[in-house]
């Protein structure tokens, strides 16, 4: 049979090229993997929306504040959990517009967060 002879080589090339498409695709995995989005906790200082934001490795040093999903204006910050009563609180400084800690929490007044 000529016809399936003549076939053989590009079989073989095509597993060739699976394997190294597959291997391609596991050393991006593996590499991009440290560049991956994370899902972080958010809240809004405007609207007091809680909620949730895709950002990178590190949330601190990402671009804030973001637009909130909610009132869609610019006050939308990555958030972590206060200690003492469980809400999300707003990584925002307190004497400006940009990522910082504040001094307490807005919820309870506590100051857990910073000691
Ligand atoms: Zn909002
Ligand atoms: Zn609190």
């Amino acid at each position: 049979m000529p016809d399936s002879q003549r076939t053989t080589p590009w079989h073989i090339i095509l597993l060739f090229l699976v394997v190294v498409a597959g291997g391609a695709l596991a050393w991006w995995g593996a590499t991009g993997s440290s560049r991956a989005q994370i899902e972080v906790g958010a809240a809004c200082t405007q609207c007091g929306y809680a909620g949730k934001i895709m950002v990178g490795p590190t949330p601190s040093s990402e671009p804030w504040p973001r637009e909130c999903p909610k009132c869609h204006q610019k006050h939308y910050y990555f958030a972590q959990r206060c200690p003492a009563c469980g809400k999300l609180i707003p990584m925002k400084d307190p004497e400006a517009d940009k990522f910082g800690s504040p001094r307490s929490c807005p919820w309870c007044k506590s100051r857990a967060l910073n000691t």
